[in-house]
């Protein structure tokens, strides 16, 4: 066995990598060339990678690490929970202690008819399972043919081949035969972008008809169910205009079609409520959970469902299921790190404290010019970067050059901003503080004034026509 540690140089280490690890959503030949960056250790919002370099980490990894790194309590569950029961599944008739003690705590947490949880492993696999649960539950019901599920554009809800056909991402689909057959995909909120002269009002509004339309194209007998992320995060941090969600609720109910919520970034706190759902006022049928769900420590994922659905569900055998579904350790783990949010109330932490503190950092980068405007809800946000704030124009070059560039200068300044696109995205750990966000918001002024300078050099700030 290859015995690698961290104490191998960081031109190995690499080596080795560009060898023999395939990495996501990444050109593979070019970070070969490249040579991926090491993270080591990680303590708080920071991250250390090979060469020593501290980063804040703007991200919480991927939208997930909530109670930031290097909580002692969480491994210390694991270690206990691996001890005492490391696996068992809940297949045959069985079932565990740390799998019923998330359900019921899930179920107290979430709005008051959701209280039933079919667990997986990730957010990709517990879309998959809504996509068959509310497939079956219409079968179930004597309405085989209502299995039409409509999406967005630009809609992210995983990467296997169901919850990527879900999803709404050209890129994605353009590989491997997605989308499957019965999803659809209408217009995203995303005025900044899309938006036009109307108000954000009307475009909010009209979007949401966009549901209705595909409903009546579909026939509301076919489509079983509507899906969305109350904010969609890695489309690009877009936070609908007001009128967008209670139309979407409105046309659900008119037409009987099942609301699914994809809550995988903006539950457990991120929108400064347990679920982005509250934020937004809307009342789903099923929630897909994730990431924050045990703030990355371990994977877990998973739906909570109705009441009504439930009571469907339940009353037939659902030959669905995964190997880790309900994974003790795991959910221990996220058991303890929802112990941990209520114990140092973090809800109240990101309402009071880190949200704002945020939003006037981003404001005071709003005169930047190249930002365009601030996309925020609560801890997850957006800063698109435009040639000109007043059009809301896109660069002329490749989409998303002027982004890279950004993330490359962050990079260099030891933060990480994602970009998406030519868009900033900023999720930190829900427990930064307000001098930490400083710090922040200090890096992200210099990364935008190199990539303004570079843009400058290179002649890139033009408009598209
Ligand atoms: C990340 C994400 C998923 C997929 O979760 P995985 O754990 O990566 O499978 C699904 N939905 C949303 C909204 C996400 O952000």
């Amino acid at each position: 066995m290859a015995s690698i540690t961290n104490h191998l140089p960081t031109a190995e280490l690499q080596a080795l990598d560009a060898a023999h690890h395939m990495h996501p959503f990444t050109t593979g030949d070019e970070l070969a060339a490249k040579g991926a960056r090491v993270i080591t250790r990680a303590k708080g919002i920071y991250l250390t990678d090979s060469d020593g370099n501290e980063i804040l980490d703007a991200m919480a990894g991927l939208w997930c690490v909530n109670l930031g790194y290097g909580r002692p309590e969480l491994g210390e569950v694991a270690k206990r929970q691996m001890s005492e029961l490391p696996y068992y599944n809940t297949f045959f008739q069985t079932t565990h202690v740390p799998g019923i003690a998330l359900a019921k705590t899930l179920a107290d947490l979430a709005p008051a008819h959701l209280n039933h949880v079919f667990f997986a492993g990730s957010g990709s696999e517990a879309n998959d399972t809504n996509l068959r649960m509310v497939r079956t539950y219409w079968a179930e019901k004597g309405q085989p043919q209502k299995s039409h599920v409509i999406s967005r554009k630009n809609a992210y809800h995983g990467s296997s081949i169901g919850s990527g056909s879900l999803g709404g991402m050209t890129y994605m689909h353009a590989q491997g035969g997605m989308p499957i057959p019965g999803i659809h995909h209408i217009g995203q909120p995303d005025w900044w972008a899309e938006g036009g002269d109307h108000t954000p009002e009307d475009f909010g509004l009209a979007r949401a008809q966009e549901l209705e339309a595909k409903i009546l194209e579909l026939g509301a007998e076919n489509v079983a169910a509507f899906i969305g992320e109350p904010v969609q995060g890695a489309g690009g941090v877009i936070v609908p205009p007001a009128t967008y969600w209670p139309e979407i609720q409105r046309i659900c109910k008119k037409y009987d079609i099942l609301l699914i919520a994809d809550e995988v970034i903006c539950g457990f706190g991120r929108t400064g409520n347990w679920f982005g759902s509250e934020t937004m006022d809307i009342t789903p049928d099923i929630m897909t959970i994730a990431k924050g769900l045990s703030s990355g420590y371990a994977p877990i994922g998973g739906s909570i469902v109705s009441d009504a659905i439930a009571e469907v569900i339940n009353a037939c055998e659902f030959n669905h299921g995964y190997t880790y579904s309900g994974h003790p350790v795991c959910a221990a783990v996220a058991e303890e790190n929802l112990r941990i949010m209520q114990e140092e109330d973090i809800l109240t932490h990101v309402r009071k404290v880190a949200a704002p503190a945020l939003k006037a950092a981003l404001d005071g980068l709003a005169d930047h010019p190249l930002v365009g405007t601030v996309n925020i809800s609560g801890m997850m946000a957006s800063l698109p970067l435009t040639p000109h704030k007043e059009s809301r124009a896109k660069f002329a070059g490749d989409a998303g050059a002027v982004g890279y560039t950004c993330r490359e200068h962050c990079f260099a300044n030891n933060l990480v901003m994602r970009h998406v696109g030519d868009r900033m995205i900023i999720s930190p750990p829900l427990v930064i503080t307000p001098e930490e966000i400083e710090i922040f918001a200090t890096r992200a002024k210099l990364a935008l004034d190199a990539t303004y300078k570079d843009l400058k050099e290179k002649d890139m700030l033009k408009a598209a026509s």
